[in-house]
């Protein structure tokens, strides 16, 4: 059995939910799987052994979490080696260590990946949009689920990576807004913690949660 927390705070938990059913039953194992909602301090339990922070606003989700008592018991959650945690959107915002124009006293981040991450980087010129994202990592090319070799992002006021300050940062996806732009970094693995940029679970494409899921059984 396979206990995959999903924080049920704000954004779209529940797409995550059926993505990752769709996902365990696309993988060889057939893991059974249980996913549980996280909304309170004491939901936050060693046994979960993934955990899904979706997207949504990161100053309230990071308001709701200190306001809760959350912050402690998830940065300890996520520093247990067998537990594996993915951040999507606001999700990768709340994870980086840095953000960009962080004010004293502002927001908290979990501070966990050495990133620095701009909140709203593609916000300042389109608000949502989709793109083909250049995957750079083989387990994620050629899905034998889907007919095409690229994965499909949906940003919607997404971040996205501009420093990656430790060599342990494995970038996974990179995508550019035109030809004239310069790549930027959309979806990273740091050790258990992975981070994307953009919105999967709004997609068909589930390589993403199986490679999380993936990440979670050869964890524990
Ligand atoms: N840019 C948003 C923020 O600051 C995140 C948007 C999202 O999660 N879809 O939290």
């Amino acid at each position: 059995t396979l206990i995959i927390g999903v924080m049920a705070v704000q954004g779209a938990f529940l797409e995550h939910q059926v993505a990752l059913k769709g996902a365990a039953e696309q993988i060889s194992q057939r893991p059974k799987l249980v996913v549980r909602e996280v909304r309170h301090a004491a939901d936050i339990t060693s046994d979960i052994q993934g955990l899904i922070i979706p997207g949504g606003e990161s100053t309230t989700m990071s308001l709701f979490l200190r306001r809760n008592n959350m912050e402690k018991p998830l940065e300890e959650w996520i520093g247990q080696k067998n537990h594996v945690t993915w951040g999507t959107c606001a999700g990768m915002i709340l994870l980086s260590k840095q953000l960009e124009h962080q004010k004293e006293g502002g927001q908290s981040s979990l501070g966990v990946t050495d990133t620095l991450v701009s909140r709203n980087y593609f916000g300042r010129q389109v608000d949502s949009f989709e793109a083909d994202l250049a995957i750079t990592n083989p387990e994620l090319l050629n899905d034998p689920h889907q007919k095409k070799e690229y994965s499909r992002g949906v940003f919607i006021r997404a971040p996205a990576v501009l420093e990656v300050n430790d060599p342990s940062v494995e970038v996974l996806a990179a995508m550019r807004l035109s030809e004239k732009d310069a790549p930027v970094v959309v979806a990273f693995r740091q050790g258990n913690v992975l981070s994307t940029a953009f919105h999967p679970e709004l997609t068909e494409d589930l390589r993403w949660h199986r490679y999380f899921l993936n990440m979670v059984l050869s964890c524990s």
